[in-house]
């Protein structure tokens, strides 16, 4: 409160000698004063001129002294106005009237007569009441203010702490993940495992992998699960497309709606957007993109979190890693199924397939052939041109033997100079075929050497058989094959025989 400011004082006093003396005392003491003779104009005054004190006589003509203290305490009740000081005046030494008034809400009262020095104390405690009052209430502000800041920071630290404890949550179920997919070696279940995973831990429809080629030119979708909108499988993205040189700037999960504002130009991209892709995240291998993770449309369409943005670049780090492992044990396993010097399969895969074709023609029904080769009179050609000649002969002789089988068919290096071709789905008359088109593709094909052979040619034997029954074993089909390839020999060489019951009597 200002100090040059007078306080206003209304003074409601039907009695006309005492509201003159009264103004005068108080005008002398530097109050603003206000008179009112009867309750009614009192109460105008005190909503016209907000007062900072009442001094109000007990009798009054109309209503009451009493009365105007309760109507103006019901106004002045809210908490919120500022304070007014009520002293009472009153001519009776009326304890009753006096007991009134402070339940109806006065704060002090001075008995007629009274000496102006009284007076002065009383108007002087009330204002030192009503200041304090006020001082209370601003402090009651403050402090409902500080309250309501407090719980507002409150409420922030609820939401970071479960932002926090989401995180928590996420990263331990990353990092549960991450062991899960680390130890999966076989390629396609990896692929397969890592999609499940993106569409149960971000929620999404779909989404499929697109994989690079081996030289890098195109990616095409190896794997999908879930409900793609359209058809995808014919999808294709160019390695010149813009969409690629986005990934190699940013090698990070991206929003479709982020990458449309940088790339313009690219018809995979608004494929990808036709098929309701969401978001794309690049698998990077040793500096280039090996493959691309695309997530379809999100369950309930709710925008990525920055914190989901996050664990799917820590997820794709972990599936790079997961995918080079599976690579190099592809590549390991394929070693030790492979024929160092034929390139062609090693014995070892030789009997795996025979075995694991058995059991499908066992199913199917659909025959099986096998064929064993043999390289006549080589120990001749060893003999006179040298091992490594004989050696060139083998690989020139695998060539051979890859470029006439089908796709189907299986290729094996059975021992030193003798080969083995599994026929899938084949049935003897069509194993004799193909085997009849071995014979004479190799005793046409020129060898270097090869006029040092008896018929001036490297020429080779087969023994062919094929499954009788559902009941045989692949041990029987080899017998079979090799009784027949012996046959082939006995008969003169560059030959092909198939196997017959009769050749087990000989
Ligand atoms: P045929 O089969 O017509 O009865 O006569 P062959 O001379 O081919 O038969 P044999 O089993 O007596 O000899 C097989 C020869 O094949 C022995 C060896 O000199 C040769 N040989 C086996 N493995 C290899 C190899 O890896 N490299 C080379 N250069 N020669 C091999
Ligand atoms: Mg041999
Ligand atoms: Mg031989």
């Amino acid at each position: 409160m200002n100090k040059e400011t007078p306080l206003k004082v209304l003074i409601i006093e039907d009695h006309k000698d005492m509201l003159q003396v009264l103004r005068k005392y108080l005008e002398d003491q530097n109050f603003d004063i206000t008179t009112a003779e009867t309750g009614e104009e009192g109460l105008e005054l005190f909503n016209r001129e907000q007062p900072d004190l009442i001094l109000v006589d007990i009798m009054l003509p109309g209503i009451s002294g009493l009365d105007v203290i309760q109507k103006i305490k019901e106004r002045d009740d809210d908490g919120e106005t500022t304070y007014i000081p009520i002293i009472v005046i009153t001519a009776k030494n009326d304890i009753q009237d006096i007991v009134t008034g402070f339940n109806n809400g006065a704060d002090d009262y001075i008995i007629k007569p009274f000496h102006f020095e009284e007076l002065s104390a009383r108007i002087k405690s009330a204002i030192r009441i009503k200041r304090l009052n006020e001082m209370l209430l601003r402090q009651s502000h403050h402090l409902e203010s500080a309250n309501r800041e407090i719980s507002g920071l409150n409420e922030t630290l609820i939401t970071k702490n479960k932002e926090l404890r989401k995180n928590i949550y996420g990263l331990h179920s990353l990092f549960e993940i991450s062991m899960e997919l680390s130890s999966i070696l076989e390629y396609n279940e990896l692929i397969a495992r890592t999609i499940y995973t993106m569409i149960g831990q971000y929620s999404v429809k779909a989404a499929f992998y697109m994989q690079a080629d081996q030289k890098m030119n195109q990616l095409r979708v190896y794997d999908r699960r879930g409900d793609i909108a359209g058809s995808i499988e014919e999808l294709k993205i160019d390695a010149e497309d813009s969409l690629i040189a986005y990934f190699r700037i940013h090698p990070a999960p991206s929003l479709v709606a982020d990458i449309k504002k940088e790339i313009n130009t690219s018809a995979a991209f608004r494929e990808l957007e036709n098929h309701n892709i969401t978001l794309i995240t690049p698998v990077m291998l040793k500096g280039r993109i090996e493959g691309l993770f695309c997530f379809g449309e999100r369950v309930k369409a709710n925008p990525y979190e920055e914190r989901e943005l996050q664990q799917v670049a820590i997820l794709a780090n972990i599936i790079s890693i997961a995918i080079n492992n599976a690579r190099l044990y592809k590549e390991v396993e394929q070693l030790s199924y492979t024929d160092g010097m034929t390139d062609l399969h090693n014995y070892r895969y030789f009997r795996m397939r025979l075995n694991e074709e058995i059991m499908r023609d066992k199913r199917t029904r659909s025959g099986l052939s096998l064929l064993i080769l043999d390289v006549d009179y080589f120990k001749n050609f060893n003999d006179t041109l040298g091992h490594q000649a004989g050696d060139r002969v083998l690989k020139q002789l695998s060539h051979i033997l890859k470029e006439t089988v089908r796709e189907n068919d299986i290729v094996a290096r059975y021992g030193g100079e003798e080969f083995a071709v599994i026929l899938p789905s084949v049935d003897k008359k069509g194993a004799m075929i193909l085997a009849e088109r071995l014979r004479v593709n190799i005793e046409q094909a020129k060898f270097d050497g090869e006029e040092v052979q008896p018929g001036k040619r490297v020429t080779v034997s087969i023994g062919e058989a094929s499954l009788l029954d559902s009941e045989m074993e692949a041990d029987t089909l080899i017998k079979h094959a090799d009784l027949a390839l012996y046959a082939a020999k006995e008969s003169g060489r560059n030959k092909v025989v198939a196997f017959s019951p009769d050749l087990i009597e000989e």
